[in-house]
């Protein structure tokens, strides 16, 4: 609610989101995160499922081979190289292939594998020999489209018939044109152009209409009423899927306007702990003596990965370039950067081909890298009151309990804000205990 009412508001002002540095921009974390992703995240939690129908029996599947796939279909699966369904896949997917098709509302953390499993039923549902639109994907960004077609590429390799269209700004079809290809997948405003004002997609012949990320979707002013337009015009028998990541109130009120019957599967989100976290302070008395404090412990740290945060991105930048003159190896993930470049540098850290990265909150936000064993708070993360911010600090240095790693984290605290720090303490009723950094023995 909070960031749709800061959205609101920057669009009267007319102020793009990299100029107020607290709002996290979904639709990038989001891409940010996919373009790092090669691999599901695991969850120790059940798949909730409610049936839109409880008294029919629910299937679940350990296999790909008992959905009864095409061939050309399977082999893409495994070229891909997945052996089982992920556990969201496990329910969704007998849901999403059943006949009658029926429809569904999914919410589970990405990286679960919600994708792959719509991309399937498109490519399931899909009859390649007729050559207009049948399946038709509503993505937030040019970016994300981008990504979910690639997934249909790769997963679709052996359907060579089957091929993939970009509903987004800039994507130029010429007059007079016919759409041929059978998926489509593009942004809720020039998808609505194209099936509306210029006629190139016709409604009445989909047959499976997926709604991704709708979440990063309703943030986006316009985007929520297009959507609704275009299911509206949809036949009653085409098959409709929403997915999102998160599911707060607005997003569930979408969800049951947009998505007619529906089954609904949840997996809930892996909860973060500092339970497995051991936890120190260094007491300096300014800046300089935070970063001595730093060079101190550098060695240290280095034995693994480490991320050092910092409160604006003019003390990060400040702190990469001392950092580099000293001779120490770091990189900075920076908000100035492009989605791309962000990638990129995430990757070469996950890659291992650096050992510390210097980033501000905005930047790390919503992103996982799971190796990070030390983390670093160069600044307490505080809000705008000045009080400690809780949640930053649980995201930053917490793991999820049963595949987090045992971790480290360093917090650099000038004298006036140890009360902030003792906060903290109270907060998760956990010991952050002093450290002298002249003396590294004492880290258990
Ligand atoms: P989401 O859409 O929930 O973010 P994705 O479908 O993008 O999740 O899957 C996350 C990652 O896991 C991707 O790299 C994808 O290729 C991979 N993946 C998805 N399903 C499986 C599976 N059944 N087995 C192995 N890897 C999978």
């Amino acid at each position: 609610h909070f960031s749709n009412l800061i959205h609101s508001q920057k669009n009267l002002l007319g102020i793009k989101s990299a100029t107020i540095p607290n709002v996290v921009d979904l639709a990038a974390n989001s891409l940010l995160n996919k373009l790092i992703r090669q691999s599901l995240v695991e969850s120790s939690h059940r798949v909730e499922v409610l049936q839109k129908d409880p008294s029919s029996p629910l299937y679940s599947v350990k296999t790909f081979e008992e959905l009864r796939l095409k061939e050309e279909l399977l082999k893409g699966i495994y070229a891909m190289g997945f052996n089982r369904p992920s556990k969201i896949q496990e329910m969704a997917l007998p849901m999403m292939l059943a006949h009658p098709p029926q429809n569904l509302i999914a919410q589970s953390q990405s990286g679960t594998g919600k994708t792959a499993a719509f991309v399937l039923a498109m490519l399931s549902r899909v009859n390649a020999l007729k050559l207009f639109p049948q399946c038709l994907c509503l993505a937030p960004t040019y970016e994300l489209a981008l990504q979910t077609g690639r997934v249909v590429e790769r997963m679709g390799k052996f359907c060579v018939d089957v091929q993939v269209m970009y509903a987004i700004r800039g994507n130029q079809i010429p007059r007079g044109t016919d759409v041929t290809k059978q998926i489509v997948i593009g942004t809720p405003g020039t998808v609505l152009d194209w099936c509306f004002k210029r006629k190139l997609i016709d409604l009445t012949k989909i047959r499976v209409f997926v709604l991704d990320e709708a979440d990063v979707m309703i943030d986006t002013q316009g985007f929520a009423d297009q959507s609704i337009r275009i299911q509206r015009a949809l036949p009653s028998e085409c098959q409709m899927l929403l997915f999102s990541a998160t599911f707060e109130d607005s997003v569930w009120q979408f969800a049951e306007r947009i998505i007619p019957d529906p089954n609904v599967i949840k997996l809930r989100k892996e909860e973060l702990t500092l339970n497995n976290i051991r936890q120190y302070y260094v007491l300096c008395g300014n800046r300089k003596d935070k970063y001595q404090a730093l060079c101190n412990i550098y060695g240290g740290i280095t034995i693994g990965q480490a991320i050092i945060f910092c409160q604006t991105r003019r003390n990060a930048k400040w702190l990469t370039v001392e950092m580099m003159q000293d001779g120490h190896q770091v990189s900075l993930l920076s908000g100035e950067l492009t989605v791309d470049q962000r990638a990129s540098i995430i990757q070469r850290f996950r890659d291992g081909k650096e050992k510390v990265l210097i980033t501000t909150n905005v930047c790390a936000r919503g992103i996982d890298v799971k190796q990070v064993t030390i983390v670093v708070n160069f600044d307490l993360p505080v809000n705008q009151a000045e009080e400690p911010d809780y949640e930053t600090y649980l995201h930053r240095i917490g793991r999820t309990g049963r595949f987090g790693k045992k971790g480290l984290a360093f917090n650099m605290i000038e004298v006036d804000k140890l009360p902030l720090l003792m906060k903290i303490q109270d907060h998760f009723n956990s010991s952050i205990k002093q450290l002298d950094p002249e003396d590294m023995d004492e880290i258990e």
